[in-house]
């Protein structure tokens, strides 16, 4: 039997190389759970697989894709059937093990979910890690007490997957949701999904003040670097920013004085390595509150060959929403 994938390979001259092919599903990796992908999710860290860069694969060739969602063809663990829908979002494939990119995947059980019933595997794709990350965003301000009554909520690089997912979900539980873009164009599209306004990058311009007037109650930061420094200073007292990704860089010239003046928390979500429990019980909550048919504007579906250039558009900034590929078309 053969399948079809996206293969990513280090080329001699140190250069990458994406190609469509064929192989054997003997060359799949151990795992003991075989599943026919349906649809793959695209993340900015599929960009940097594709691209060679970040240090994220171990060996070549390679098959990228950190999310996909599929049918059981074989299982030897007792949790999964034939025929199950099932969802996989991090665990490090895509990285370290062969991904999505591919009509058949081989994967560790303990890496999967069941699909909740009520979601198609093209819309859990629509969703994806991005999807999961902005649930687990959302219900990390809630814990931290952040509550709609308390201010409006900044999300920055709303044009993003995390970004417009968080947006809608934000909106859907109430929230007054700033919508932060460095496109006015999507402008239309954002407050679709529910923002309540749309701000551009500039009011995360660098201020060279330690603290600045407060504004938000709290935060889904996609984008890290320089902005998220400037957003702390803006959090209300006892405010929440959740940091998520690192869109605009890793680091950021920091002071302690949000934190011990206005007792704000900086508070990290990792998607990747979120335990079964923690999976599921988000798959459900995300399955209840997002609307494919509000988001549907924000989604592109493309072939496993667009895939490259996909990855050199999201490296850049300028993906609208998700990206979704069925590996099979
Ligand atoms: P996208 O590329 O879809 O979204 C990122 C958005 O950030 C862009 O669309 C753009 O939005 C904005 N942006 C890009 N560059 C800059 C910049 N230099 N300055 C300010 N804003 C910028 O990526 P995802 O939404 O998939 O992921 C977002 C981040 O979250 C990534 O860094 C990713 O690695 C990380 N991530 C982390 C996860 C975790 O578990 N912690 C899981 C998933 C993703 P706009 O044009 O609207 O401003």
């Amino acid at each position: 039997m053969t399948f079809t994938a996206l293969v990513t390979e280090r080329r001699e001259d140190g250069g990458i190389a994406n190609t469509v092919t064929h192989l054997e599903e003997s060359a799949l990796p151990e795992g003991n759970v075989l599943v026919g992908v349906e649809w793959a999710g695209f993340n900015y860290k599929d960009g940097l697989v594709l691209a060679g860069q970040g240090g994220l694969v171990r060996h070549y060739p390679h098959i990228g894709g950190v999310d996909f969602a599929g049918r059981v063809i074989e299982s030897s663990d007792h949790r999964y059937h034939p025929g199950q829908a099932v969802v996989l979002t991090g665990w490090r494939v895509g990285e370290w093990h062969w991904g999505g990119f591919a009509t058949r995947a081989r994967v560790n059980a303990d890496w999967l979910v069941p699909l909740p019933k009520k979601l198609s595997t093209r819309d859990a794709m629509v969703l994806g890690t991005a999807g999961l990350t902005a649930m687990l965003a959302v219900n990390r301000l809630k814990a931290e007490g952040v509550s709609p009554a308390g201010g409006p909520i900044l999300v920055t690089g709303a044009g993003g997957g995390v970004g417009s997912i968080s947006t809608l979900l934000l909106a859907r539980l109430g929230y007054k949701v700033d919508a932060m873009s460095g496109r006015p164009e999507l402008a239309g599209p954002l407050k679709a999904l529910g923002a309540t306004d749309v701000v551009g990058r500039d009011v995360l311009a660098p201020s060279g003040k330690k603290l600045l007037p407060t504004r938000w109650a709290g935060a889904i930061d996609s984008v890290g670097g320089a902005p998220l420094g400037e957003l702390l200073k803006q959090i209300n007292p006892g405010g929440c920013v959740a940091s998520v990704g690192l869109a605009a860089g890793d680091s950021w010239d920091a002071s302690v004085v949000p934190f011990i003046l206005r007792g704000v928390t900086l508070a990290g979500i990792d998607s990747v390595m979120q335990p079964f429990a923690a999976r599921v019980s988000a798959w459900d909550r995300l399955t209840s509150l997002f609307s494919p048919a509000v988001y549907h504007s924000m989604v592109r579906e493309v072939s496993l060959a667009e895939l490259p250039e996909i990855g050199n558009a999201i490296l850049k900034g300028a993906i609208r929403g998700r990206v979704v590929c069925k590996p099979g078309a």
